[in-house]
């Protein structure tokens, strides 16, 4: 056990909170403590095994598209964006008609010419799921999460981001509150692009920084 509590559930171990997943993993006081749990909250009628599912079912389907149109709109309308860096979820839940509640906080990290951010949780694996959904393999490894700290630079790299001496490069590690989004510098040549083209630039990874959006 580590000092980082989950308030929302956004770990990797969310697999652990139904029996048709069960690794071979050791059965960690926790995992006894959360089936224990989970078993009298469904045999009291508090919340049901199928209720656990739905909400499984939800987290899991969501993707990384959220996240493209929030950027989309933000690099075409400077007022949203100041909203967004503000307020984050207040100023996506408003415009597009989203009830997303948490009692994280999510920060909205705006790259510009001068600064590149990248985003890691060096503990475990929190993410900005309300807006990314499933966060990548390579974001849970000890190889990214203990590297990207130390030599960002090189990270990016092995990503294909090289980023002039110039660029000051940002690593903003999630804590047990914090969610980071990355707003990505959007490219040169876009100008006339329609939301739709621009979020199909908004990858998954220019928002956690290990990427930069593209024209193809
Ligand atoms: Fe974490």
């Amino acid at each position: 056990m580590h000092n980082h509590d989950h308030h929302d559930h956004d770990h990797d171990h969310d697999h652990d909170h139904t029996p048709i997943t069960e690794t071979d993993e050791p059965l960690t006081e926790a995992r006894v403590l959360e089936q224990a749990l989970r078993e009298l909250l469904d045999e009291k009628g508090v919340i049901t095994a199928a209720q656990i599912a739905r909400q499984i079912d939800i987290q899991d389907s969501k993707t990384p598209a959220l996240g493209a149109k929030v950027v989309a709109k933000a690099w075409t309308d400077p007022q949203f964006k100041q909203r967004l860096l503000k307020d984050p979820l207040k100023a996506i839940n408003e415009d597009f008609g989203l009830q997303i509640s948490t009692p994280l906080e999510l920060v909205v990290l705006e790259n510009t010419a001068d600064v590149h951010n990248v985003v890691v949780c060096t503990l475990c694996s929190c993410y900005p799921r309300m807006l990314l959904g499933i966060p990548p393999a390579w974001y849970k490894s000890t190889d990214y999460r203990s590297r990207v700290v130390v030599e960002p630079r090189a990270v990016l790299k092995e990503f294909g981001v090289e980023l002039s001496e110039q660029m000051q490069v940002r690593v903003s590690d999630s804590t047990a509150d914090i969610r980071y989004l990355v707003l990505p510098m959007r490219p040169p040549g876009t100008e006339n692009m329609t939301l739709d083209e621009l979020e199909a630039l908004v990858t998954r990874d220019t928002m956690i920084g290990t990427a930069v959006p593209v024209l193809e």
